[in-house]
């Protein structure tokens, strides 16, 4: 690649690939390249690859169908997840010229100086290293108003249905003054809420330092008022994070804890480390512990040998547990993973319909919790505007629209929650 060439990129999946391609994005930056919008036509067009479900490999075909028809001249270079387990397969796409893995894409400025134009696909996918990692570089990411922040990679739990541990390697941390450095940068571009973001945020540790090590540090950076954890695995949670959000503001006070299950059985057969009751002990503790906080989960439908009992208490826990929202993903077969060889697959109707229920009874909940936080008055932090109408975050996680004339982008100002509309909207007023 020559400098007066333009690079478009594209990010498929997680917060984590978020926060990945804004550091790659700077190091083009920083060597001089133009970054043109995706939709633009570019000399070389990056995708950051997501694999974690059949629809995540589907939607690099259809990014890159979707080049090749816009912009035939295009070179395409996939990076990440699909690029380290399925190089064989992206090879044979039109126009792929680079196929590099996530152990070689923050490198990827370097690699396409030095592959120019190759023939036939290139792969570059070296194996991980397990030791601590370094990105002295910042992620300044212009698009969003929260800047996610990657402090750590790979995972080494190896739950049956996941490929994760084979996409981006065993469990390693970001050196923690790599970690502060990015995060001032970060403040310093005017973010006032960072996210930490991971694969498995609470295994965090390098040297002496821990995920509680990181918040604290994080919270003692003028300027910042937010620090957000992205989502913790519920064995890992610290044991003094309560207490930490209860008593700093800047913690935000919301947790997605992935339960994936409310069977004991099929938690097992996931070789997820808890039980029901123990994942429903912390979240009691949050709950009662902090005021307001808000409480999310991830939940799988129709990993093999869900019966309609094991459905049943995965309904009746989230329905009746302090949980307030839930994604909710239909089981995936992985190539890499355990669970697919495991027997009992469940009809695709039946996990659409089970799908359904849950993500009613999401809606159901989250209302719920909405209402419990109207009159209250909570700082957020505005995102964007649409048609006079401004729209931003609470700490809780509240999302919050209020009539303003002027432009308060990135302010963080006070709200008193008014209403919720029909459409499970919150609306407020400044005060
Ligand atoms: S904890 Fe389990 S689901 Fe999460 S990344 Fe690790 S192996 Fe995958």
């Amino acid at each position: 690649m020559i400098k007066n060439q333009t690079i478009s990129f594209n990010t498929l999946g997680c917060r984590l690939n978020q926060s990945e391609t804004a550091v790659i994005e700077n190091t083009f930056v920083d060597r001089g390249y133009t970054i043109v919008d995706f939709q633009q036509p570019a000399d070389v067009v990056v995708i950051n690859t997501c694999t974690v479900t059949e629809n995540g490999d589907a939607d690099t075909r259809r990014l890159v169908n979707k080049i090749n028809r816009l912009n035939p001249n295009a070179k395409i270079a996939l990076i990440g997840c699909q690029a380290q387990i399925q190089k064989e397969k992206l090879a044979t796409m039109n126009n792929v010229k680079w196929i590099i893995g996530n152990a070689a894409k923050m490198d990827l400025v370097s690699i396409l100086e030095k592959e120019q134009e190759p023939e036939n696909a290139k792969v570059i996918a070296p194996a991980f290293s397990r030791v601590s990692f370094r990105h002295p570089a910042a992620g300044i990411d212009h698009h969003h108003t929260r800047a996610n922040l990657k402090i750590q990679d790979g995972c080494d739990f190896f739950c049956s249905f996941c490929e994760i541990p084979y996409a981006r390697g065993r469990a390693r941390s970001r050196v923690f003054e790599d970690i502060l450095l990015e995060a001032r940068a970060l403040v310093a571009a005017s973010h006032k809420e960072i996210v930490l973001t991971g694969i498995n945020l609470g295994t965090y540790s390098d040297e002496k330092y821990h995920l509680l090590d990181v918040i604290k540090a994080l919270m003692d950076i003028e300027g910042l008022l937010r620090v957000r954890i992205s989502s913790i695995e519920p064995t890992t949670i610290p044991d003094d994070l309560i207490a930490l959000m209860k008593t700093n503001k800047k913690l935000c006070r919301h947790l997605h804890i992935p339960l994936q299950s409310g069977s004991d059985k099929t938690l097992k057969v996931m070789k997820r480390k808890y039980t029901v009751a123990q994942y429903d002990e912390f979240i009691q503790k949050a709950f009662q512990k902090i005021p307001g906080i808000c409480l999310g989960t991830d939940v799988i439908v129709g990993f093999p040998g869900e019966s309609e009992e094991d459905f049943k208490f995965t309904y009746e826990y989230l329905r009746d547990s302090a949980v307030h929202y839930f994604h909710v993903f239909s089981y995936s077969e992985r190539q890499m993973a355990k669970s697919q060889s495991l027997l009992g697959r469940v009809d695709n109707k039946i996990i659409q319909e089970r799908s359904q229920k849950l993500r009613e009874l999401s809606q159901r909940k989250r209302e719920l919790f909405y209402r419990s936080q109207l009159n209250t008055i909570q700082d957020i932090i505005f995102e964007e505007e649409n048609e006079g109408l401004w729209s931003g975050f609470s700490d809780n996680y509240l999302k919050i629209t209020v009539k303003v004339d002027q432009n308060i982008k990135n302010e963080s100002l006070p709200v008193v929650f008014k209403e919720l509309q029909p459409a499970g909207k919150l609306r407020g007023d400044l005060i």
